[in-house]
This record gives structure tokens, sequence and C-alpha cells, in this order.
């Protein structure tokens, strides 16, 4: 039978893990594992990609988590409250949603040092979920080593009442740890004892054996030390990979169960990541309206206030279309948009657009195929006068391929949060959150990090950064690959050599997270209910999932620009810009060619 990874830390563990999700498919592709869990430190930040990317592999995945729980209470502040590592896996879309209030509420409420749960937590959100006891620094575990044989066994009935007796396993590794020898034993007889069975995993925190030490190097880079500091975190093995059966067979050989066991564990695991269906968060209008009627009444009221300013350059000759046109055009949009049930949305953009404008905060003209639309000139979500431009309103929405308005919206950079803090109210804090990012290893930064952690003289990293080609997002192979003067300068320093050997395999991982500056997400539901939510150390609220993440479950929409925003459905997105433009806007109206 098979043998699945069910413990397995990506780059998602922030400079704790050294493994890339492609990377990570294409071994168990070329290793011919069916399946592969994902159990990321306290979060769930890689878990659409990860879901994603094992899909399109053809391999089955399993979305888990390794959490720390704290032994007093989540809530408590106070360094004599040890916590543990315990292994969630979600069995169901049950389980998968309580693993986001989980990681949720261990962030929100429980962060001390780390995000934590604690028992009462486990046992209110235990429902769909699979746990394993983890690591050495798992409650059993750690017990069993203090030679608390009789404590120990209680923890395993408390775990197994939480969870359910056939959800709840006992985990054995091996490292090659004096610890992991003594452990395995302990907990063959704790099975034994207490008809809890056991489940053999490798606590994978890089691909391949020859990655223990670029993985070691990256967690200096994580604690700001050296490689050769004595003081500095040391794993003692090369064994945190991704093992394969036969070795895996070689250490549990005695305990094959235990490895046949990953795979019906695995099975057991069936989560889809579905798109949410009613993204659009409800907006409240007058009694005597619908959502329909009263888009329709702001959008023909909004055309109204604009006609002055047709007419009096129609009176000019200015003006290419005549005012039948414009208000056939303005029909034609209202029904298609009301048709497509995107009155709500239009409603949400306008409101909090209006909201800004009235405040005196500086709002962009509207770019990007938003100004394809009449209505949204009319409505004073753009500026732009789509008739006069000759900007098709299909570019902006089209019946024929069901797809999200998709409206880039720009704020003055310094005053966007009074933005937030009005949507945020309007809609409820539940209900809004900002949106993660990660930023990952560039080749510069591989290169500056990997060179400070093996001391290479500053002028020498100076140097092979400085050989890395002026080119966006440019990876450090293509720049080898395009600059001689890599090979070269490998050719004469071996050190040099080393250090881009090994800034080659850590390029590219994720390795901090911020805020992106460019989005906000409104849904219908409390938000922890569809996606996990992270907490910055300024209090920030975002998503755990990022920009490609929300888009994925029809969150988020993205628009052709990279850097831009979108069309959220039920989500309103912003952009802020530097410099504010709608004083130019304003004044220079014609000078100003929409994007
Ligand atoms: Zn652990
Ligand atoms: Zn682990």
């Amino acid at each position: 039978m098979s043998f699945v990874h069910l413990h397995c830390h990506t780059d998602y563990s922030l400079l704790d893990g050294a493994c890339d999700i492609d990377q990570l498919m294409k071994i168990m592709v070329e290793q011919k594992m069916p399946s592969v869990a994902m159990t990321d430190h306290g979060n769930l930040f890689g878990a659409v990609k990860f879901y994603n990317a094992a899909k399109a592999s053809g391999i089955h995945p399993v979305i888990g988590c390794e959490m720390y729980v704290a032994q007093q209470s989540h809530k408590t502040r106070s360094d004599t409250d040890r916590y543990n590592h315990l292994v969630l896996l979600c069995e169901n879309q049950e389980g998968y949603r309580n693993l986001i209030d989980l990681v949720s509420t261990a962030y929100l409420e429980g962060f001390y040092y780390k995000p934590r749960v604690d028992l009462d937590l486990l046992a209110q959100h235990s429902k769909g979920l699979i746990a394993m006891s983890a690591c050495l620094r798992g409650h059993i575990p750690e017990t069993l080593l203090s030679d608390k044989h009789e404590d120990a066994r209680r923890l395993a009935h408390t775990y197994s009442d939480i969870f359910g007796k056939d959800n709840f396993f006992l985990e054995i590794q091996d490292h090659h740890l004096e610890q992991d020898k003594r452990l395995t034993p302990e907990l063959v007889r704790l099975s034994h004892e207490t008809g809890l069975q056991l489940v053999a995993t490798n606590d994978s925190h890089y691909l391949r054996k020859d990655d223990a030490r670029a993985h070691e190097i990256l967690l200096c880079i994580q604690t700001g030390k050296s490689f050769n500091d004595p003081n500095r975190m040391r794993w003692s093995t090369p064994d945190f990979y991704l093992k394969t059966r036969d070795e895996m067979m070689q250490l549990f050989g005695e305990l094959e169960d235990s490895l046949d066991r990953t795979w019906e564990i695995a099975q057991r695991c069936q989560v889809t990541l579905k798109k949410v269906d009613n993204p659009f968060p409800k907006f409240d209008v007058p009694s005597q309206h619908t959502t329909d009627t009263y888009f329709e009444y702001v959008a023909r009221q909004g055309f109204e206030k604009r006609r002055g300013r047709l007419e009096a350059m129609r009176a000019k000759g200015a003006l290419k279309h005549d005012l039948a046109e414009y208000a056939e055009r303005l029909d034609r949009e209202i029904k298609m948009i009301q048709n497509m049930k995107f009155s709500g949305y239009f409603l949400i953009v306008w409101d909090f657009i209006r909201y800004a404008k009235h405040n005196g905060i500086p709002v962009g003209p509207g770019r990007g195929s938003a100004a394809g639309s009449l209505v949204s000139y009319a409505m004073a979500i753009t500026d732009i006068d789509p008739l006069q431009y000759g900007l098709l309103f299909e570019r902006f929405l089209n019946p024929e391929r069901v797809s999200f308005p998709d409206v880039d919206v720009d704020f003055c950079m310094n005053r966007r949060g009074e933005v937030i803090q009005y949507v945020t109210e309007k809609y409820g804090r539940e209900q809004v959150a900002q949106i993660i990012t990660f930023n990952t290893l560039g080749a510069r930064a591989a290169i500056k990090d990997v060179g400070r952690v093996l001391e290479m003289p500053f002028a020498d990293v100076e140097r092979l950064t400085k050989l890395v080609p002026g080119v966006l997002n440019i990876s450090l192979e293509d720049a080898i690959k395009t600059e001689p003067g890599f090979n070269e300068a490998a050719r004469k320093d071996a050190r040099i050599d080393d250090v881009l050997k090994v800034a080659l395999r850590l390029e590219g991982l994720s390795r901090n997270c911020s805020v992106h500056a460019a989005g906000v997400v409104i849904s219908p539901l409390p938000l922890k209910t569809l996606v996990p939510l992270y907490k910055t150390n300024r209090d920030e609220i975002v998503t755990q999932f990022d920009m490609s993440g929300l888009e994925k479950l029809a969150l988020l929409r993205q628009s052709r620009y990279a850097t831009s925003v979108f069309a959220p459905p039920g989500v309103v997105a912003q952009r802020n810009i530097k410099i504010c433009i709608r004083t130019i806007a304003q004044d220079s109206r014609e000078n100003f060619t929409p994007a």
C-alpha cells in the first residue's frame, strides 16, 4: 500500500519550511505517492495554492495544520503557560470550516509568541477533524519523555474524547534522534493500552535529504544568526525531508500498519475548496425599493446630474454623440447589470466612493474596463464619459461570459484608511478585512541573506547582487543564465559558488507576510466562516489567503494589472496610488486618457 506524508511543512510555515509547493507536487508524482497533506505551523496561508497545485498534478490534497495548543488557556499571556504541537487534518467540509475557525481564533484571540488554541476551543470545533499527537513537542510525546506514562495516558483519553476514538492517532516518527528511539516503544505501549491507532509520519520541512543545510541556512536567515554561530538553532539530523515509502519501511518495518494507515487516513479526508455562492454583502436600500430598483434610481438620478454638462458640451458642438444615444445606452446597461445580478455590487461601490468624495478624500477618475460603463459614469464611480472616448461597455461586463465587474478605484494613499474604516463600520467588523500578501525571497535578497549567513564579505555580496540584471522579478536561475559574471565568480571562488547554490534553492520561497496595499474584502457572512484570518502586529485583520487565493474562491477578481484591483463580488477592493489624481482629472478631464 502507499505511504502518504501526513505531516508536511511548506514554505508557508514562513522561514521554517524550505518546501516550495510546486516542487513538492513534482516529488509526489516522481515517488508515485497518491496524496500529501499540508500541515504548516499555525496557519492555512497556503491552502488554496496547495489544493490547486495538488489537483493539477493528480495528487489528492489533505488540508491540515500543525497547531499550537496552550496548556492553560489560549487567552493567557503568561510564560508559565506552555504550548504544544498538535496536527489537525480536515476530514470533511465541516472539519475545514472548524479548522478555519480555529486558526483564525488562534491569531485573533490566542496570539502570544505563537497563534494558540486550547483544549476548550478544540472541543468546540472538533467535528470533521482528524488529529495526530505530533512531534516531540506534542503534549503526549512531551509527557512520555518526562517519564509520566500515567499522565500521558490520561491525555490520550482526553484527546480521543475530544476528537473521537477513530479520529485521534498516536503519531510515531523517527528522525534518528535519541528521543524518537525512546518514544516509539512508549507510544506503542500507549496504543495497546488505549486502543488508539498508530500512524507513522516524517516531520518534513524540506524536500530532499540534501536540502538539510539549505534549510538550516533558512533558519539562520529567520533568526538573524550566522551559520557558524555555535548558539544558532541546530537540527541535529538531516532527516526532516519527504522520505520514500522504502525509507519509512526501514524505520517502521515492524509497524507496517502504521504506514498503510497514512493512505487510509488520506482517503478519508475529502474536502473541496468551493467558490463562494453569493459573494455580495447585502446593501440596505430605502424601504420602497428593491436592490434593483434602487440601483436604477441612483443611476438615473446620477445621469440627470451629468446632463447639464453634456448639454453644455453639445451646445459647443463638442459632444460626439447625441443625448438620445446616451439615454439608450443607459437603459441597456441598467438592464444588463440587473439581469446579471450586479445591482448590489454597483450600489456598494457607489456608496463608498460617495463617502470618500463627501469627505474630501481624493478619488481617482477610474480606469480599467470600468471606464467603459455609462452607469459607472452616471453614478460617479468613474469620471470618464465612455461615449465621448469610444469605450465599450461589453469590455466591462459581458453577459456571454459571466464575469464579475471590474472596477479599479484609486484612493489617496494617506486617507484610504478612512474609507476602510467606513466600510468596516457599515458592513461590520466581522465582514471586512484587508488582504495578506506574501513576500518571497527574490534573487537579490536570496544572495544577500545567504551571503550574510555564510559570512561572505560584504563587498562580495554587493558585487554579486549588482550582477543581477535589472529585470522585474527575474529569477536567480535566469540571472545566472544571462549574466556570465556569476559563473566566472563561482569558478574563482568556492564560497561564491556555495552561496549561489544555496541561494538557488531558497529563492522564491515565501519569507514573510504583510498587508496588501490595494485591497479590502467585504463579505456577506462573517469572514471567519469563509476564509481564515490573520492579525498583524499592528492589529490589522487580514485574510490568510492572498489575492490569487481569494480570486479562486470568487471572493475577488483581479484585473489585468498585476498590482491593481478588481471586481470583487462580495468584495470591494481599492487601490491606492502615490499621487492623488483627482485634482488633475477634474480640471483637465479632456486631457486625461483613461487606461
Ligand atoms: Zn511539531
Ligand atoms: Zn511539524
